[in-house]
């Protein structure tokens, strides 16, 4: 606390990252990075960013990105909304489309960002509970509502809801907007991108940050109807114009280009997922389902933190949320085959 704090700054709780350990020869499998370079073509792209290039101003409207997103998504580029960073996107998402009289409605295990923006932006909230095997059903949420927002596949559980699901809350709640955040989309689950011709209360979120293995790159876009893109530009450009930078825009522009090297990364990924979820549960560990590029664990007899510690003793960083029912559950990225092995190593000596 500062006396020059203004009363906001006073009352926020911030949101708080993975750690980013700076130790050698860690086995990193806490923030969901993909385990695999980012196509060469962006490397290529940002080396060939031109001195002009930097010198000046770049695009505030991110054309090239967009017009590439659009075609990517079968969509038009007037239906895509580019930021740095989905989180960004979904803040400007709270300001712009989820700031109503009625509250905002997300499960209550999700993604840990979502009160903390609603603090900031003022935005009155409340939970809906998972049900007990953490899937979400549409109809537990209110009709009235001042819009819904749930991350598809969820997190940290990596569960998918189907589009199905997804249909019946977009149906269901046709006076308010739905944001599907879409992070971890591209492991298996199917996008609700093509919902959005047929419901123009639909946001989609999705991010370069995991599929695309460009995290520290920091890209994230949404699609929707025009109406909803046009109210999140209205507050993008009274904060700042230019949220992407020139080396961003190219190397995100190659990034979307490379087809290939995404769907080779995306099914290694994959392939991996499902091999450590069998060995886990060889080792006694429930293991939800996953659509994503991380799995959620507890073992009955080892609780969660204990064996959080111990890894960390042994240089392995997962996540563990202190969080009200997902205590005992450890969030492990999936990592490369040598960071798999390492992790089944360690958990093997300690609860084998
Ligand atoms: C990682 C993540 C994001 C944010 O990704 P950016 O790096 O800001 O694009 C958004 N939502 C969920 C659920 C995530 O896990």
């Amino acid at each position: 606390m500062n006396r020059y704090w203004s009363d906001i700054v006073k009352s926020l709780t911030p949101y708080v990252p993975g750690e980013q350990p700076r130790l050698e020869k860690l086995v990193k499998l806490n923030t969901n990075e993909s385990p695999y370079p980012p196509s060469p073509k962006v490397l290529e792209a940002i080396i060939g960013v031109s001195a002009d290039a930097l010198r000046r101003y770049p695009d505030p409207e991110s054309t090239e990105l967009r017009q590439a997103i659009a075609a990517q998504n079968r969509v038009e580029p007037a239906q895509v909304f580019v930021g740095n960073g989905s989180d960004e996107v979904i803040a400007l998402a709270f300001l712009a489309l989820l700031k109503q009289p009625l509250p905002l409605y997300f499960p209550d295990v999700s993604y840990s960002f979502y009160p903390v923006w609603a603090q900031l932006f003022g935005i009155e909230c409340r939970t809906v509970p998972v049900a007990q095997d953490f899937s979400i059903d549409p109809d537990a949420y209110p009709e009235q509502n001042g819009g819904i927002i749930i991350p598809n596949p969820n997190a940290p559980t990596g569960m998918l809801m189907s589009l199905a699901s997804i249909r019946r809350l977009l149906q269901r709640s046709a006076d308010s907007v739905v944001v599907i955040d879409e992070a971890y989309i591209d492991f298996g689950g199917e996008s609700a991108v093509g919902l959005i011709g047929e419901f123009d209360n639909l946001l989609v979120v999705q991010t370069l940050s995991k599929s695309r293995a460009l995290a520290g790159l920091r890209v994230g876009y949404a699609m929707g109807n025009v109406g909803l893109i046009e109210a999140l530009g209205r507050v993008k450009n009274s904060f700042n114009s230019y949220p992407l930078d020139a080396i961003a825009q190219c190397a995100a522009v190659a990034a979307i280009g490379d087809a290939d090297h995404f769907q080779r990364s995306c099914q290694r990924v994959i392939a991996s997922r499902e091999a450590l979820c069998s060995r886990m549960a060889s080792l006694g560990f429930q293991v939800l389902p996953s659509g994503a590029n991380f799995i959620f664990a507890t073992h009955p007899r080892y609780p969660a933190r204990q064996l959080f510690t111990a890894l960390r003793e042994r240089s392995i960083v997962v996540r563990h949320f202190d969080k009200p029912r997902i205590d005992n559950f450890l969030r492990i990225s999936i990592g490369t085959d040598q960071d798999i092995a390492a992790l089944l190593d360690a958990l093997a000596e300690l609860v084998g």
